[in-house]
């Protein structure tokens, strides 16, 4: 006990000695905010929390982590939903936030593109790209805390993934310090560029395994001035997937988002934001929030119209609403937003990311309700997505009066049915959100040999120390 103490202290010291007390910090409370999940459902330590400003600073913190023998786990906006920014073995590692690295290094219009530090709040990004009348698409209900760095790490999706695609096909290039403190320079901007392997993939989507992302380069789009936003009520999920089917063919690849929400959205969304006007009447058994956009000549809110005029004379869609202003438009969103409140108002439950091919998703989403049905009658179930991307969030709301273990019981059995399900589908546990470590095990059970040993090959390269976020997509007993 005093011995360990003791390494800690020497540890912070020699952490407060290299990098400056500016870097550093140890004391339990200021760590408190990095050290839990968004949701506040998991509270873990740190030896401390890095803190750097510049690239130099990253790759002296790995340096000097590496003589010390203490691992790393980066962190952006830790609004990442399955712990990968969280230690697991708080007495030997440290969170290096990259939260100070917020510098927008360039917009370049005539380029479509832009550089920027990892550390630049998504929507902050966003807007000064769109004050210099571009557009980045990426798009995510957290984007007002979660990181560029910490969305290039998890390959974020979010609503606007069926016409731009992933946060890989926003990535031009990346500036990465590796794990022996050495920096990976790509920050290109050229959109064509076949010089054998694409190195920068391997860190997108690595949840921080296997360097520390400082800044990216990134894709821009013209500003999308006009868009057509529509809250529109259906008879099941199956027409919500024709219309889309529809919508593909008839809106020349302008529609932007596609999001499936049941009927019981309005009541989470209302619980959780009560004055939020619900602008349709009557009860539909699906609905969806729809948003086409575009830029120069083409007229959006005459091709929505036509759109759902044409939808609703084929009873497609039943009713439905255009909103009529941005204010409007922004509460429809408040809709998908408000009811992600309500659910976590709640209390703990069981949250999914998962996807199955879009010919399956109806059938899908049924035969899952019914299973979980059959084995937690107590409990709710909700299923809601970017339909467009076969992705559903297909959450499992044990009762209030469902307390304790007998609620951690019922979240797990929930997850090993909805996964049981998933495979049957040939679908993935994680579409958007990646592994981290709340996934870990699910994803190692599910690993086909060949790509466990690909996986175990590169970490084992890139980092054969360690050092960087052990514990995260893979364990440290299958790595080490
Ligand atoms: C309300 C809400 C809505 C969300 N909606 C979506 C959604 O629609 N689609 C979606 O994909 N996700 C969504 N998420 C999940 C989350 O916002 C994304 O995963 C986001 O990209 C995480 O960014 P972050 O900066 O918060 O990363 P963090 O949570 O800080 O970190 C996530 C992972 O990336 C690593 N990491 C972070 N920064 C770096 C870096 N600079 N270099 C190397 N590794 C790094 C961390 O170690 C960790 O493993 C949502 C989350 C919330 C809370």
């Amino acid at each position: 006990m005093t011995d360990s103490f003791s390494a800690t202290a020497e540890i912070r010291l020699a952490l407060q000695n290299g990098l400056g007390a500016d870097m550093v910090l140890t004391d339990s409370a200021d760590m408190l905010t990095y050290c839990r999940d968004w949701h506040g459902d998991v509270t873990s330590g740190a030896l401390a929390v890095l803190r750097p400003r510049s690239t130099e600073d990253v790759a002296a913190a790995i340096r000097l982590c590496r003589t010390l023998g203490v691992q790393l786990v980066p962190q952006g906006g830790n609004t990442g939903l399955v712990l990968g920014g969280l230690p697991d073995h708080p007495e030997r590692q440290v969170i290096i936030s990259l939260e100070r690295m917020n510098k927008i290094r360039r917009i370049d219009p005539d380029d479509f593109s832009a550089v920027a530090e990892a550390g630049c709040i998504l929507s902050d990004l966003k807007d000064a790209i769109a004050d210099r009348g571009m557009f980045f698409p990426l798009a995510l209900g957290a984007q007002g805390s979660c990181r560029i760095g910490g969305n290039v790490s998890t390959n974020a999706g979010g609503i606007n993934v069926l016409r731009y695609g992933m946060t890989r096909e926003l990535v031009l290039g990346l500036e990465v310090v590796l794990p022996d403190g050495t920096i990976f320079e790509g920050l290109s901007t050229l959109r064509k560029d076949n010089r054998g392997i694409d190195l920068k993939q391997l860190f997108i989507g690595a949840e921080g395994t296997l360097g520390i992302v400082t800044a990216v380069s990134l894709k821009l789009a013209p500003y999308p001035e006009n868009v057509a936003t529509a809250l529109l009520g259906l008879a099941s999920l199956e027409d919500a997937i024709t219309l889309f089917r529809r919508a593909r063919r008839d809106c020349c690849d302008l529609m932007s988002a596609f999001e499936f929400i049941p009927p019981l959205a309005f009541t989470l969304a209302r619980e959780a934001m009560p004055d939020l006007p619900i602008p349709i009447a009557g009860d539909y058994p699906a609905y969806v929030l729809m948003e086409i956009s575009g830029s120069g000549l083409v007229d959006i809110d005459d091709l929505m119209q036509r759109f759902l005029e044409a939808a609703m004379t084929d009873g497609l869609v039943l009713d439905g609403t255009i909103a009529a202003s941005q204010a409007q438009a922004r509460n429809l969103w408040l809709i998908r937003e408000g009811m992600n409140e309500g659910q976590a108002k709640r209390g703990s439950h069981m949250r999914s990311d998962v996807s199955v091919p879009l010919s399956g998703l109806a059938a899908f989403v049924a035969e899952a309700e019914a299973a979980l049905a059959a084995a937690l009658p107590d409990c709710i179930s909700i299923s809601y997505g970017h339909v467009g991307d076969g992705n559903v969030h297909l959450n499992v709301l044990p009762p209030s009066h469902m307390q304790g273990d007998a609620r951690l019981e019922a979240i797990y059995a929930a997850k090993t049915v909805l996964n049981e399900v998933v495979d049957r589908f040939d679908g993935s546990i994680s579409a958007e959100h990646g592994i981290g470590r709340l996934k870990r095990p699910d994803f190692e059970s599910r690993l086909p040999e060949t790509h466990r040993h690909l996986l175990v090959a590169i970490k084992r390269a890139v980092d054969p120390e360690l050092l960087l976020n052990p514990g995260c997509q893979l364990s440290f007993s299958t790595i080490s």
